[in-house]
């Protein structure tokens, strides 16, 4: 006997028992103060957004590191972006994801490269996140909070890397989360590939873009760098990339530049 439809019904009563409860008004005071895109929401989205919070700081485990003493404040911030992306989307709540790593600002990760001669070089690199396919997304909670000022060039370090998380969830990063309807996929490779073309060749040759050109770098980042400026950028990036702009309307089941220009 599978014990499965029971362990799903546990869950599913846990999780409504999390979002039916009363959200802290500190935690909404955080959500107003540092997560500007909840004004722009609708009143269901809002109450909707504010239940998934609950479900993914209690099954979430957030763990500070470099020092960083984890707080309300700081799970729930990073957990309203991450259910930002939710909002419209069929989800079990990022499935593959266990743990959120917070450190307090970039932090240096040991990388080893090919030199010349063929020889190991190790060294360092500065990071402001991070998404591994094995259920840890690794944030800087400096960058998630001042989002615009970004050395790396993310707008919205928390965004991006959950946007990896979706990608992540059918097993391979590749710039192709799962679809709400098998019949996305055609039009989803077609304009994604032209745009991640489009974006390699401006970047090869230095022509100025809209896009962070770190997008550029394979298609599984300029889906997480595309998630950022629909979210923070959405008119901007419907007036210069339309096509793109309506895939990832489709694909999340929201229209932020509408919001942004009724505003
Ligand atoms: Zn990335």
């Amino acid at each position: 006997m599978s014990n499965r439809p029971a362990m799903f019904g546990f869950k599913t009563r846990r999780r409504n028992r999390l979002r039916s409860q009363a959200f802290p008004e500190s935690w909404l005071a955080v959500v107003r103060r540092n997560v500007p895109h909840y004004a722009r929401l609708s009143p269901l989205e809002q109450q909707e957004l504010r239940a998934d919070v609950q479900v993914f700081v209690a099954e979430k485990n957030f763990e500070g590191c470099g020092g960083l003493e984890m707080t309300d404040e700081i799970k729930v911030t990073i957990a309203a972006y991450a259910c930002i992306l939710l909002l419209h989307l069929q989800h079990d709540y990022f499935p593959r994801l266990q743990s959120v790593l917070v450190y307090p600002d970039a932090y240096a990760v040991p990388v080893m490269r090919l030199g010349p001669g063929g020889h190991v070089v190790t060294g360092h690199e500065m990071r402001a996140g991070e998404s591994w396919r094995t259920g840890a997304v690794v944030v800087s909670w400096n960058h998630v909070l001042h989002r615009p000022v970004d050395p790396s060039g993310s707008r919205n370090v928390a965004l991006h890397e959950f946007a990896h998380q979706l990608d992540q969830e059918d097993g391979s990063a590749n710039g192709a989360p799962v679809l709400p309807s098998t019949s996305m996929y055609g039009a989803w490779a077609r304009i994604l590939g032209r745009e991640y073309q489009k974006l390699s060749e401006d970047a090869a040759v230095g022509r100025p873009t809209l896009l962070d050109k770190y997008g550029a770098t394979n298609p599984a980042e300029f889906f997480a760098v595309v998630t950022e400026y629909f979210f923070e950028q959405p008119v901007q990036l419907k007036e210069r990339h339309p096509e793109l702009y309506e895939e990832m309307r489709l694909y999340y089941g929201q229209d932020p530049a509408r919001k942004a220009s009724a505003a």
